[in-house]
């Protein structure tokens, strides 16, 4: 696939990158990756199990909203989902809007010099 490009983005994404990465973004600082009910039912259905208990197992209640949990090992976090032997995600077909939408996240429009450290895919000489 191509660069990708987002209106309003002074970066661009090159998906490449993720064949040869192992997942910075699912790993390292611990951070939330929300989930709604019609994402819960997806993810659920696609383990085979019951909302009830995806949100038991592998989801975080936050005030009011559900985040996917996340692990500590050797001092770093990952997401639950993260498959630590293949370095990728275990519910790609069904993952989160949150992730399908990375690295194009408005926080990122201010901090590119972040984005650009963590993912290898970032390309800030492909300015809009
Ligand atoms: S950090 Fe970037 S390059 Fe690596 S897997 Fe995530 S999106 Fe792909
Ligand atoms: S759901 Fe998949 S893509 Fe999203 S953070 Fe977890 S492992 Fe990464």
């Amino acid at each position: 696939m191509d660069m990708v490009k987002e209106e309003g983005y002074n970066f661009g994404f090159d998906p490449r990158a993720c064949e040869n990465c192992s997942g910075y973004c699912c790993t390292g600082e611990s951070g939330n990756i929300w989930v709604n009910k019609e994402e819960i039912k997806k993810i659920a259905g696609f383990l085979d199990l019951s909302s009830e208990d995806l949100v038991k197992y592998y989801l975080t209640k936050i005030h009011y909203k559900y985040s996917l949990k996340e692990l500590k090992i050797s001092g770093d976090f990952q997401c639950v989902f993260f498959d630590d032997k293949n370095k990728n995600c275990s519910i790609y077909e069904v993952r989160p809007n949150q992730c399908r939408t990375f690295p194009f996240w408005d926080y990122f429009k201010n901090n590119i010099e972040k984005i650009a450290k963590e993912c290898p895919g970032i390309k800030i000489c492909c300015i809009l």
